[in-house]
């Protein structure tokens, strides 16, 4: 019922990723038109299934494949692109920035906080300038335009150094995000060689740099020395309790003291809660995350939820926090629509309880690292693992079949090796014109 029988409740959702999407999908179902009316708040009208983010950047998923069209799926909801800047709880209003346009104030009465994480970034001179990370698709599509226009570089030149710099690619974090994406772009590198002429992959130099003393800490440390061990038999270097301690002017200086120069440097040394939750006036933990309770409440505050990368929920089965994973982000998200529901027609919410299964990591075509609960897997069934699984959980049956049809392709014909960066200068052509 709405809330003392007049106007349905209104649920404003900040986010539009796992959190945003599974939440806003089970409230949709669950709930009638005249009992809420669904506002979510994303910057953009997709949302973006970040495990597929490494093969879309490889070429072997179309990288439109790898985002699922909010307004399809959420056809209760209305959609507003452009950010929440932040909350006034108390008098439950979110200043709202469209992507265009000036930003102005929306009443709500139920908030659910998912803005999920950001890149964690370090004090390291130059890496502002130089480096880029792994969360989005745009990033995906630039790496794959950087690592094949990079070979045209090196491919069209005669100058020896600026050929070695073209051809040097440095990966710092050796985490799922930063492995899965070298694993994936070196592949494509090494596919690639054959339509270079001068480019074989011994001129290229592939390094993993990681301050910890092994890589993958999700799948265990014996998987991770196999994953080292993979790489290296890749002729990819893996620097571990190894820094980054400059990028300036491109010349990357690591804590062993060894210095080159690349023009590719990837970051991908973790994540923190995004900044956005800090000016919601909600209570944060030490790291900066919402403090939800096991219920996904905020904690000691009404009618406010949280989950997914940018919460601290409480996760009963360990005693700990959970983890920022699909895994959890998305049972979560479910659990919270439950919560919420029931919260509002009187009922009790129930607490999240997920034991998290294992991890899958792909170490690029038929190589994969995986742990299912005390299975250990190596090569290709741990890639056919976890393929099979995200394209179990990619939502949509559209996306599901448009992946298919992608890596069927890629079986029967050769990697599309097109790079075409030059789309992010559409008006070059124009303005060209006007000056000649
Ligand atoms: C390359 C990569 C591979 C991964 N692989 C795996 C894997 O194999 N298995 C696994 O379990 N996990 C994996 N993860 C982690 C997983 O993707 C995250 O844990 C998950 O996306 C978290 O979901 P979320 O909803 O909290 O955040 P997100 O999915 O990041 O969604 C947050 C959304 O909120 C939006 N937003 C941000 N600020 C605002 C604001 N102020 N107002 C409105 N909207 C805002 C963001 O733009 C984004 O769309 C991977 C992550 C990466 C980067």
């Amino acid at each position: 019922m709405a809330r003392g029988g007049r106007a349905p409740t209104r649920i404003l959702i900040v986010g539009g990723g796992y959190v945003g999407l599974y939440a806003a999908l089970g409230l949709q179902r669950r709930l009638r038109r005249d009992e809420a009316d669904l506002l979510l708040v994303n910057p953009h009208s997709f949302m973006t299934y970040q495990p597929f983010l490494p093969e879309a950047a490889s070429g072997l998923i179309e990288p439109r494949h790898v985002v699922v069209p909010l307004r399809t799926v959420l056809k209760r909801v209305r959609l507003i692109t452009g950010t929440v800047q932040g909350l006034d709880h108390a008098r439950r209003t979110a200043t709202v920035a469209p992507t265009e346009g000036h930003a102005y104030e929306l009443s709500y009465d139920v908030v659910v906080v998912g803005p999920g994480s950001v890149s964690r970034v370090l004090p390291v001179p130059g890496l502002a300038e130089r480096a880029v990370g792994f969360k989005t698709v745009t990033e995906a599509i630039f790496l794959r335009n950087q690592v094949l226009s990079r070979m045209d570089v090196a491919e069209s030149t005669d100058d020896s150094n600026l050929r070695r710099r073209a051809l040097t690619f440095l990966f710092v974090g050796g985490g799922y995000a930063g492995v899965e994406a070298l694993a994936e772009l070196e592949d494509l590198a090494r596919d690639a060689c054959r339509y270079y002429r001068s480019v074989r992959r011994q001129d290229m130099r592939w390094v993993l740099v990681e301050a910890a003393d092994g890589i993958l800490p999700e799948i265990g440390s014996d998987l991770g020395e196999y994953a080292v061990q993979r790489l290296q038999r890749r002729d990819i270097e893996v620097h571990l309790r190894t820094k980054l301690e400059s990028a300036e002017g491109g010349r990357m200086v690591l804590s062993t003291g060894e210095s080159f120069e690349a023009d590719t440097l990837v970051w991908t040394t973790g994540v923190r809660a995004h900044p956005a939750v800090a000016r919601m006036g909600f209570p944060l933990d030490e790291r900066g995350r919402v403090l939800a309770d096991e219920f996904l409440r905020v904690r000691d505050v009404l009618d406010a939820w949280a989950a997914g990368d940018c919460a601290s929920v409480p996760d009963i089965t360990t005693g700990g926090v959970t983890p920022p994973t699909a895994q959890h982000a998305l049972r979560q998200a479910k659990q919270l629509a439950r919560n919420v529901v029931a919260t509002l027609r009187g009922g009790e919410p129930q607490p999240f309880r997920y034991r998290q299964l294992g991890a899958l990591v792909s170490l690029g075509r038929y190589k994969g690292v995986a742990r299912v609960m005390r299975i250990r897997l190596r090569g290709f069934p741990a890639w056919f693992l976890h393929r099979t699984y995200h394209l179990s959980r990619i939502p949509t049956a559209n996306r599901k079949v448009r992946v298919v049809l992608d890596w069927t392709v890629a079986l029967f014909f050769r990697r599309d090796v097109v790079q075409l960066g030059s789309l992010q200068h559409p008006r070059d052509p124009l303005r060209e014109a006007s000056e000649n």
